[in-house]
């Protein structure tokens, strides 16, 4: 029997990573709940899958929660804030983690730490400190498995899932883009999109804030970062490819001339239920593949002038450091903005771009180090949306 922790079990992923372990009561049971304050739906998940501790980040709701765990008769322990995050992360053998943004840094960190399987959706934590991840998880003994649909599918085309990639003869890793609900746009028909038109992803049901950065790309140039750390792949060696239909997930290519790649219905579910119960299959409750209704795959190269986002990621790649931290961070406020309205959908670009020619990037020695570039950037950010947005 396995024992999964779930942070950010309100979200999308964490519904899906519920759904899948739900199919399978004699293999995993629940060993923590955690969100940020949806109390009643916290409630709700405690009720059905019975973890021995419910934690909200904000400590604000712990009162609540407790009261409401007593009033549905749950003796569910509660903790909250970052303290409560990480004793989430350490509860059982395996965490997935799944809060969106910087807020999962530092429970993603606390569960390699202490030598989980990692089941890793929270890719913001990986683009701003993957070498401290790397060095907690070789620390800690525990192991990464990727959720990310694309980095999924290229842990399952190389042999064991994280091979030496000269050693295994692998030249290219080419990252799949469904190009989200703007393919095809020009930047004047971008100017006066809204959040709800960047939402509606035509693919997959996501939450709100990586559905933006999938109608900008920024989610890809984020997971070109996520690739560079967990495969060991360098910049030149990551390529991104549009692939209109979801289908194909991700592809690697060896020097042989071979391509391997991962096909499946777009169900987080699949991503899920591999990492789970790796290396075995489980069944996932997705709909089985069906090419001759799929009939026809496309594939294009991205359109890197309407959406910057890409290319200033590659950018911070390469100036490494807290680079990719300052991007991250940019980015996070920018959305915020453009969800709030403040913040026109070019302007994500431009304001990112901006920030990380404001702030300096240097070298990442500590985890302090990226906190104050995390920090930092978002002050810078939140400036210039001042100056140039109100
Ligand atoms: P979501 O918005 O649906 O859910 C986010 C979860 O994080 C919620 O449970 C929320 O309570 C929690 N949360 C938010 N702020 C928090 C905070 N400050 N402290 C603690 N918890 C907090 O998001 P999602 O779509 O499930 O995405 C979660 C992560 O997975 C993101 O990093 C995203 O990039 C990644 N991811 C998502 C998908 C997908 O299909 N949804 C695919 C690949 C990767
Ligand atoms: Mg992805």
């Amino acid at each position: 029997m396995r024992e999964v922790a779930i942070l950010g079990a309100t979200g999308s992923i964490g519904a899906s990573a519920l759904d899948v372990i739900a199919r399978h009561p004699q293999r995993f049971r629940v060993s923590a709940l955690a969100a940020h304050r949806k109390v009643d739906e916290l409630v709700a998940l405690c009720a059905k899958f019975r973890p021995e501790l419910a934690v909200v980040a904000d400590a604000a709701f712990e009162e609540s929660l407790r009261h409401k765990l007593k009033s549905a008769g749950l003796n569910t322990r509660t903790a909250s804030g970052e303290n409560g995050l990480r004793e989430a992360a350490t509860s059982g053998d395996s965490v997935v983690a799944a809060i969106v943004g910087a807020a999962g840094l530092d429970s993603t960190l606390a569960a390699a730490r202490a030598g989980k399987r990692v089941l890793l959706a929270n890719k913001e934590a990986v683009v701003m400190a993957g070498a401290l991840l790397l060095d907690a998880l070789r620390q800690g003994g525990g192991e990464l498995i990727p959720i990310d649909s694309e980095h999924n599918a290229i842990f399952q085309c190389l042999p064991n899932g994280r091979a030496d990639l000269a050693r295994a003869g692998v030249r290219r890793i080419l990252l799949t883009a469904s190009g989200g609900p703007f393919r095809g746009r020009t930047r004047a028909e971008l100017a006066t999109v809204t959040p709800e038109q960047a939402c509606a992803h035509p693919n997959w049901s996501m939450g709100r804030k990586i559905s933006v950065d999938s109608a900008t790309l920024m989610n890809k140039g984020l997971e070109v970062i996520e690739a560079h750390w967990l495969f060991g792949a360098a910049p030149e060696q990551i390529e991104v490819v549009v692939h209109r239909e979801s289908i194909v997930h991700s592809l690697v290519e060896y020097i042989d001339g071979s391509v391997l790649a991962q096909l499946g219905n777009p169900d987080m579910r699949t991503a899920l239920a591999h990492a789970l119960a790796w290396p075995e299959r489980i069944d996932a409750g997705v709909t089985p593949l069906d090419l001759m209704k799929i009939a026809q795959l496309n594939f294009e190269a991205p359109d890197r002038r309407t959406f910057a986002c890409l290319d200033l990621a590659y950018r911070a790649l390469a100036a490494g450091g807290t680079a990719p931290t300052i991007l991250n961070a940019a980015n996070e406020i920018a959305v915020g903005a453009f969800l709030e309205r403040t913040l026109p959908f070019l302007a994500i670009a431009e304001l990112i771009e901006s920030t990380l020619a404001t702030v300096p990037s240097v070298a990442v020695d500590s985890i302090e180090t990226l906190v104050h570039a995390d920090l930092t950037a978002r002050e810078a950010a939140q400036r210039i949306i001042r100056r140039a947005f109100c």
